[in-house]
């Protein structure tokens, strides 16, 4: 088998080659071909350029949306390799920012829980509002209306009135649950305006806080910053983000009859139906979690072949509600670019200091050479 020509008359690789290039085999014991061959002299011998090509990308890359709702949505990323995928999918669980609560000032708390356990709950309260709209607060910086929100929680359990002792204790006693719903908003300056008729709030109303009992009482006030969950995981915008490779379910031989049966009734994903003729077909591959039953037994390896697309992603993005999911892959990006962006700069910056010190010492170089020249030492 040697190489040939691609559909843009580039050389191409072998096809045994390109299968270890693009797939990881997925064998009855351990996966194979898992590492992915990045180097771009990888096949020179071969007249293959592996480089990263931008224009190569451009053509390659596809996004095709799977499912989407409000707070989930799941898509295909086609044409790029697992390291960017990782490293869109760590900045979506660890950089990209939103507002929580980090101070909590007390004025009275006669609950059972302890005032740090109180504040911890609040931290992990998800908060509706873009936070975009704000700077981070600086170390020792004052609250302002750019760089806080301030919520009021004051609330106090009493006795319902003429109420049998049997009955709930939401029957029976007003504020018996404190829930999210119950954090009010006082705007700092002018934020009234700026956020008009869409005032911050928690994203959910029903997350319960605390529990009172007649008597208790909590009274308290919060302030809400912007930051990045590298820093603490209540910033985190996303309950997860997480791919999987595309799965593949090739049948290397004409499985039928009883054979078939045996086949449809042993994947749990149910990836096989039977045709009208007898005959097994892989009809959803999609759904194989790679659990290899199938081929786990017997002489059934050598029937069907399992693999994953390398550069085939199906990537989940699941919100905790205060920026829509499919915002979050745009933002996600944009602090890619940032970064890349700071890395140019860098290099930038240390390449023109470098040269400048050649310079320099270059210069000191010849005006030595001209003082030995003209003192004749
Ligand atoms: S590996 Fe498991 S899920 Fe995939 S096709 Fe085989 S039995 Fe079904």
């Amino acid at each position: 088998m040697g190489s040939g020509e691609d559909s843009d008359g580039k050389r191409s690789l072998p096809e045994h080659l390109e299968r270890m290039r693009s797939r990881v085999e997925v064998g009855s014991k351990v996966p194979s071909n898992s590492e992915g061959v990045y180097y771009s002299g990888a096949y020179s011998s071969m007249g293959v350029d592996n480089s990263l090509s931008v224009s190569d990308l451009e053509k390659r890359l596809k996004v095709k949306i799977l499912e989407k709702e409000k707070d989930r949505i799941v898509f295909e990323l086609i044409g790029i390799d697992a390291p960017i995928a990782n490293t869109i999918r760590r900045i979506l669980l660890s950089e990209v920012p939103t507002m929580a609560i980090e101070k909590v000032s007390f004025f009275a708390n006669s609950s059972v829980i302890h005032e740090e356990i109180l504040a911890h709950r609040l931290g992990l309260i998800p908060l509706d509002v873009d936070p975009n709209l704000f700077d981070y607060m600086e170390e020792g910086a004052e609250p302002s209306e750019v760089n806080a929100l301030k919520f009021r929680l004051k609330v106090q359990c009493t006795k319902v009135a003429a109420v049998p002792a049997e009955a709930k204790p939401s029957l029976k006693y007003h504020n018996s649950d404190v829930f999210s719903s119950m954090l009010e908003w006082e705007p700092i300056g002018e934020q009234a305006e700026v956020f008009g008729s869409k005032p911050p709030k928690p994203v959910n109303d029903d997350i319960l806080i605390a529990k009172l009992r007649p008597g208790q009482e909590i009274d308290l006030e919060v302030l809400a910053v912007k930051g990045i969950s590298k820093d603490h995981a209540k910033w985190s915008p996303v309950a997860t983000a997480f791919y999987r490779m595309l799965p593949q379910v090739e049948l290397l031989k004409s499985i039928e009859g009883a054979d078939a049966i045996e086949l449809k009734d042993m994947c749990p994903s149910n990836c096989f139906d039977i045709e009208e003729s007898g005959k097994a077909v892989a009809v959803r591959p999609g759904q194989c979690t790679m659990c290899r039953e199938c081929i786990r037994h017997g002489d059934w390896e050598e029937k069907i072949r399992l693999s994953r697309v390398r550069d085939h992603f199906i990537f989940s993005i699941e919100s905790t509600g205060a920026i829509a999911p499919e915002d979050l892959f745009m933002r996600a990006l944009q602090v890619l670019v940032d970064k890349c962006g700071n890395v140019v700069e860098r290099l930038t910056e240390s390449l023109d200091v470098s040269s400048a010190q050649a310079r320099a010492s270059t210069n000191k170089e010849h005006l030595s050479h001209l003082t030995r020249m003209s003192t004749g030492r």
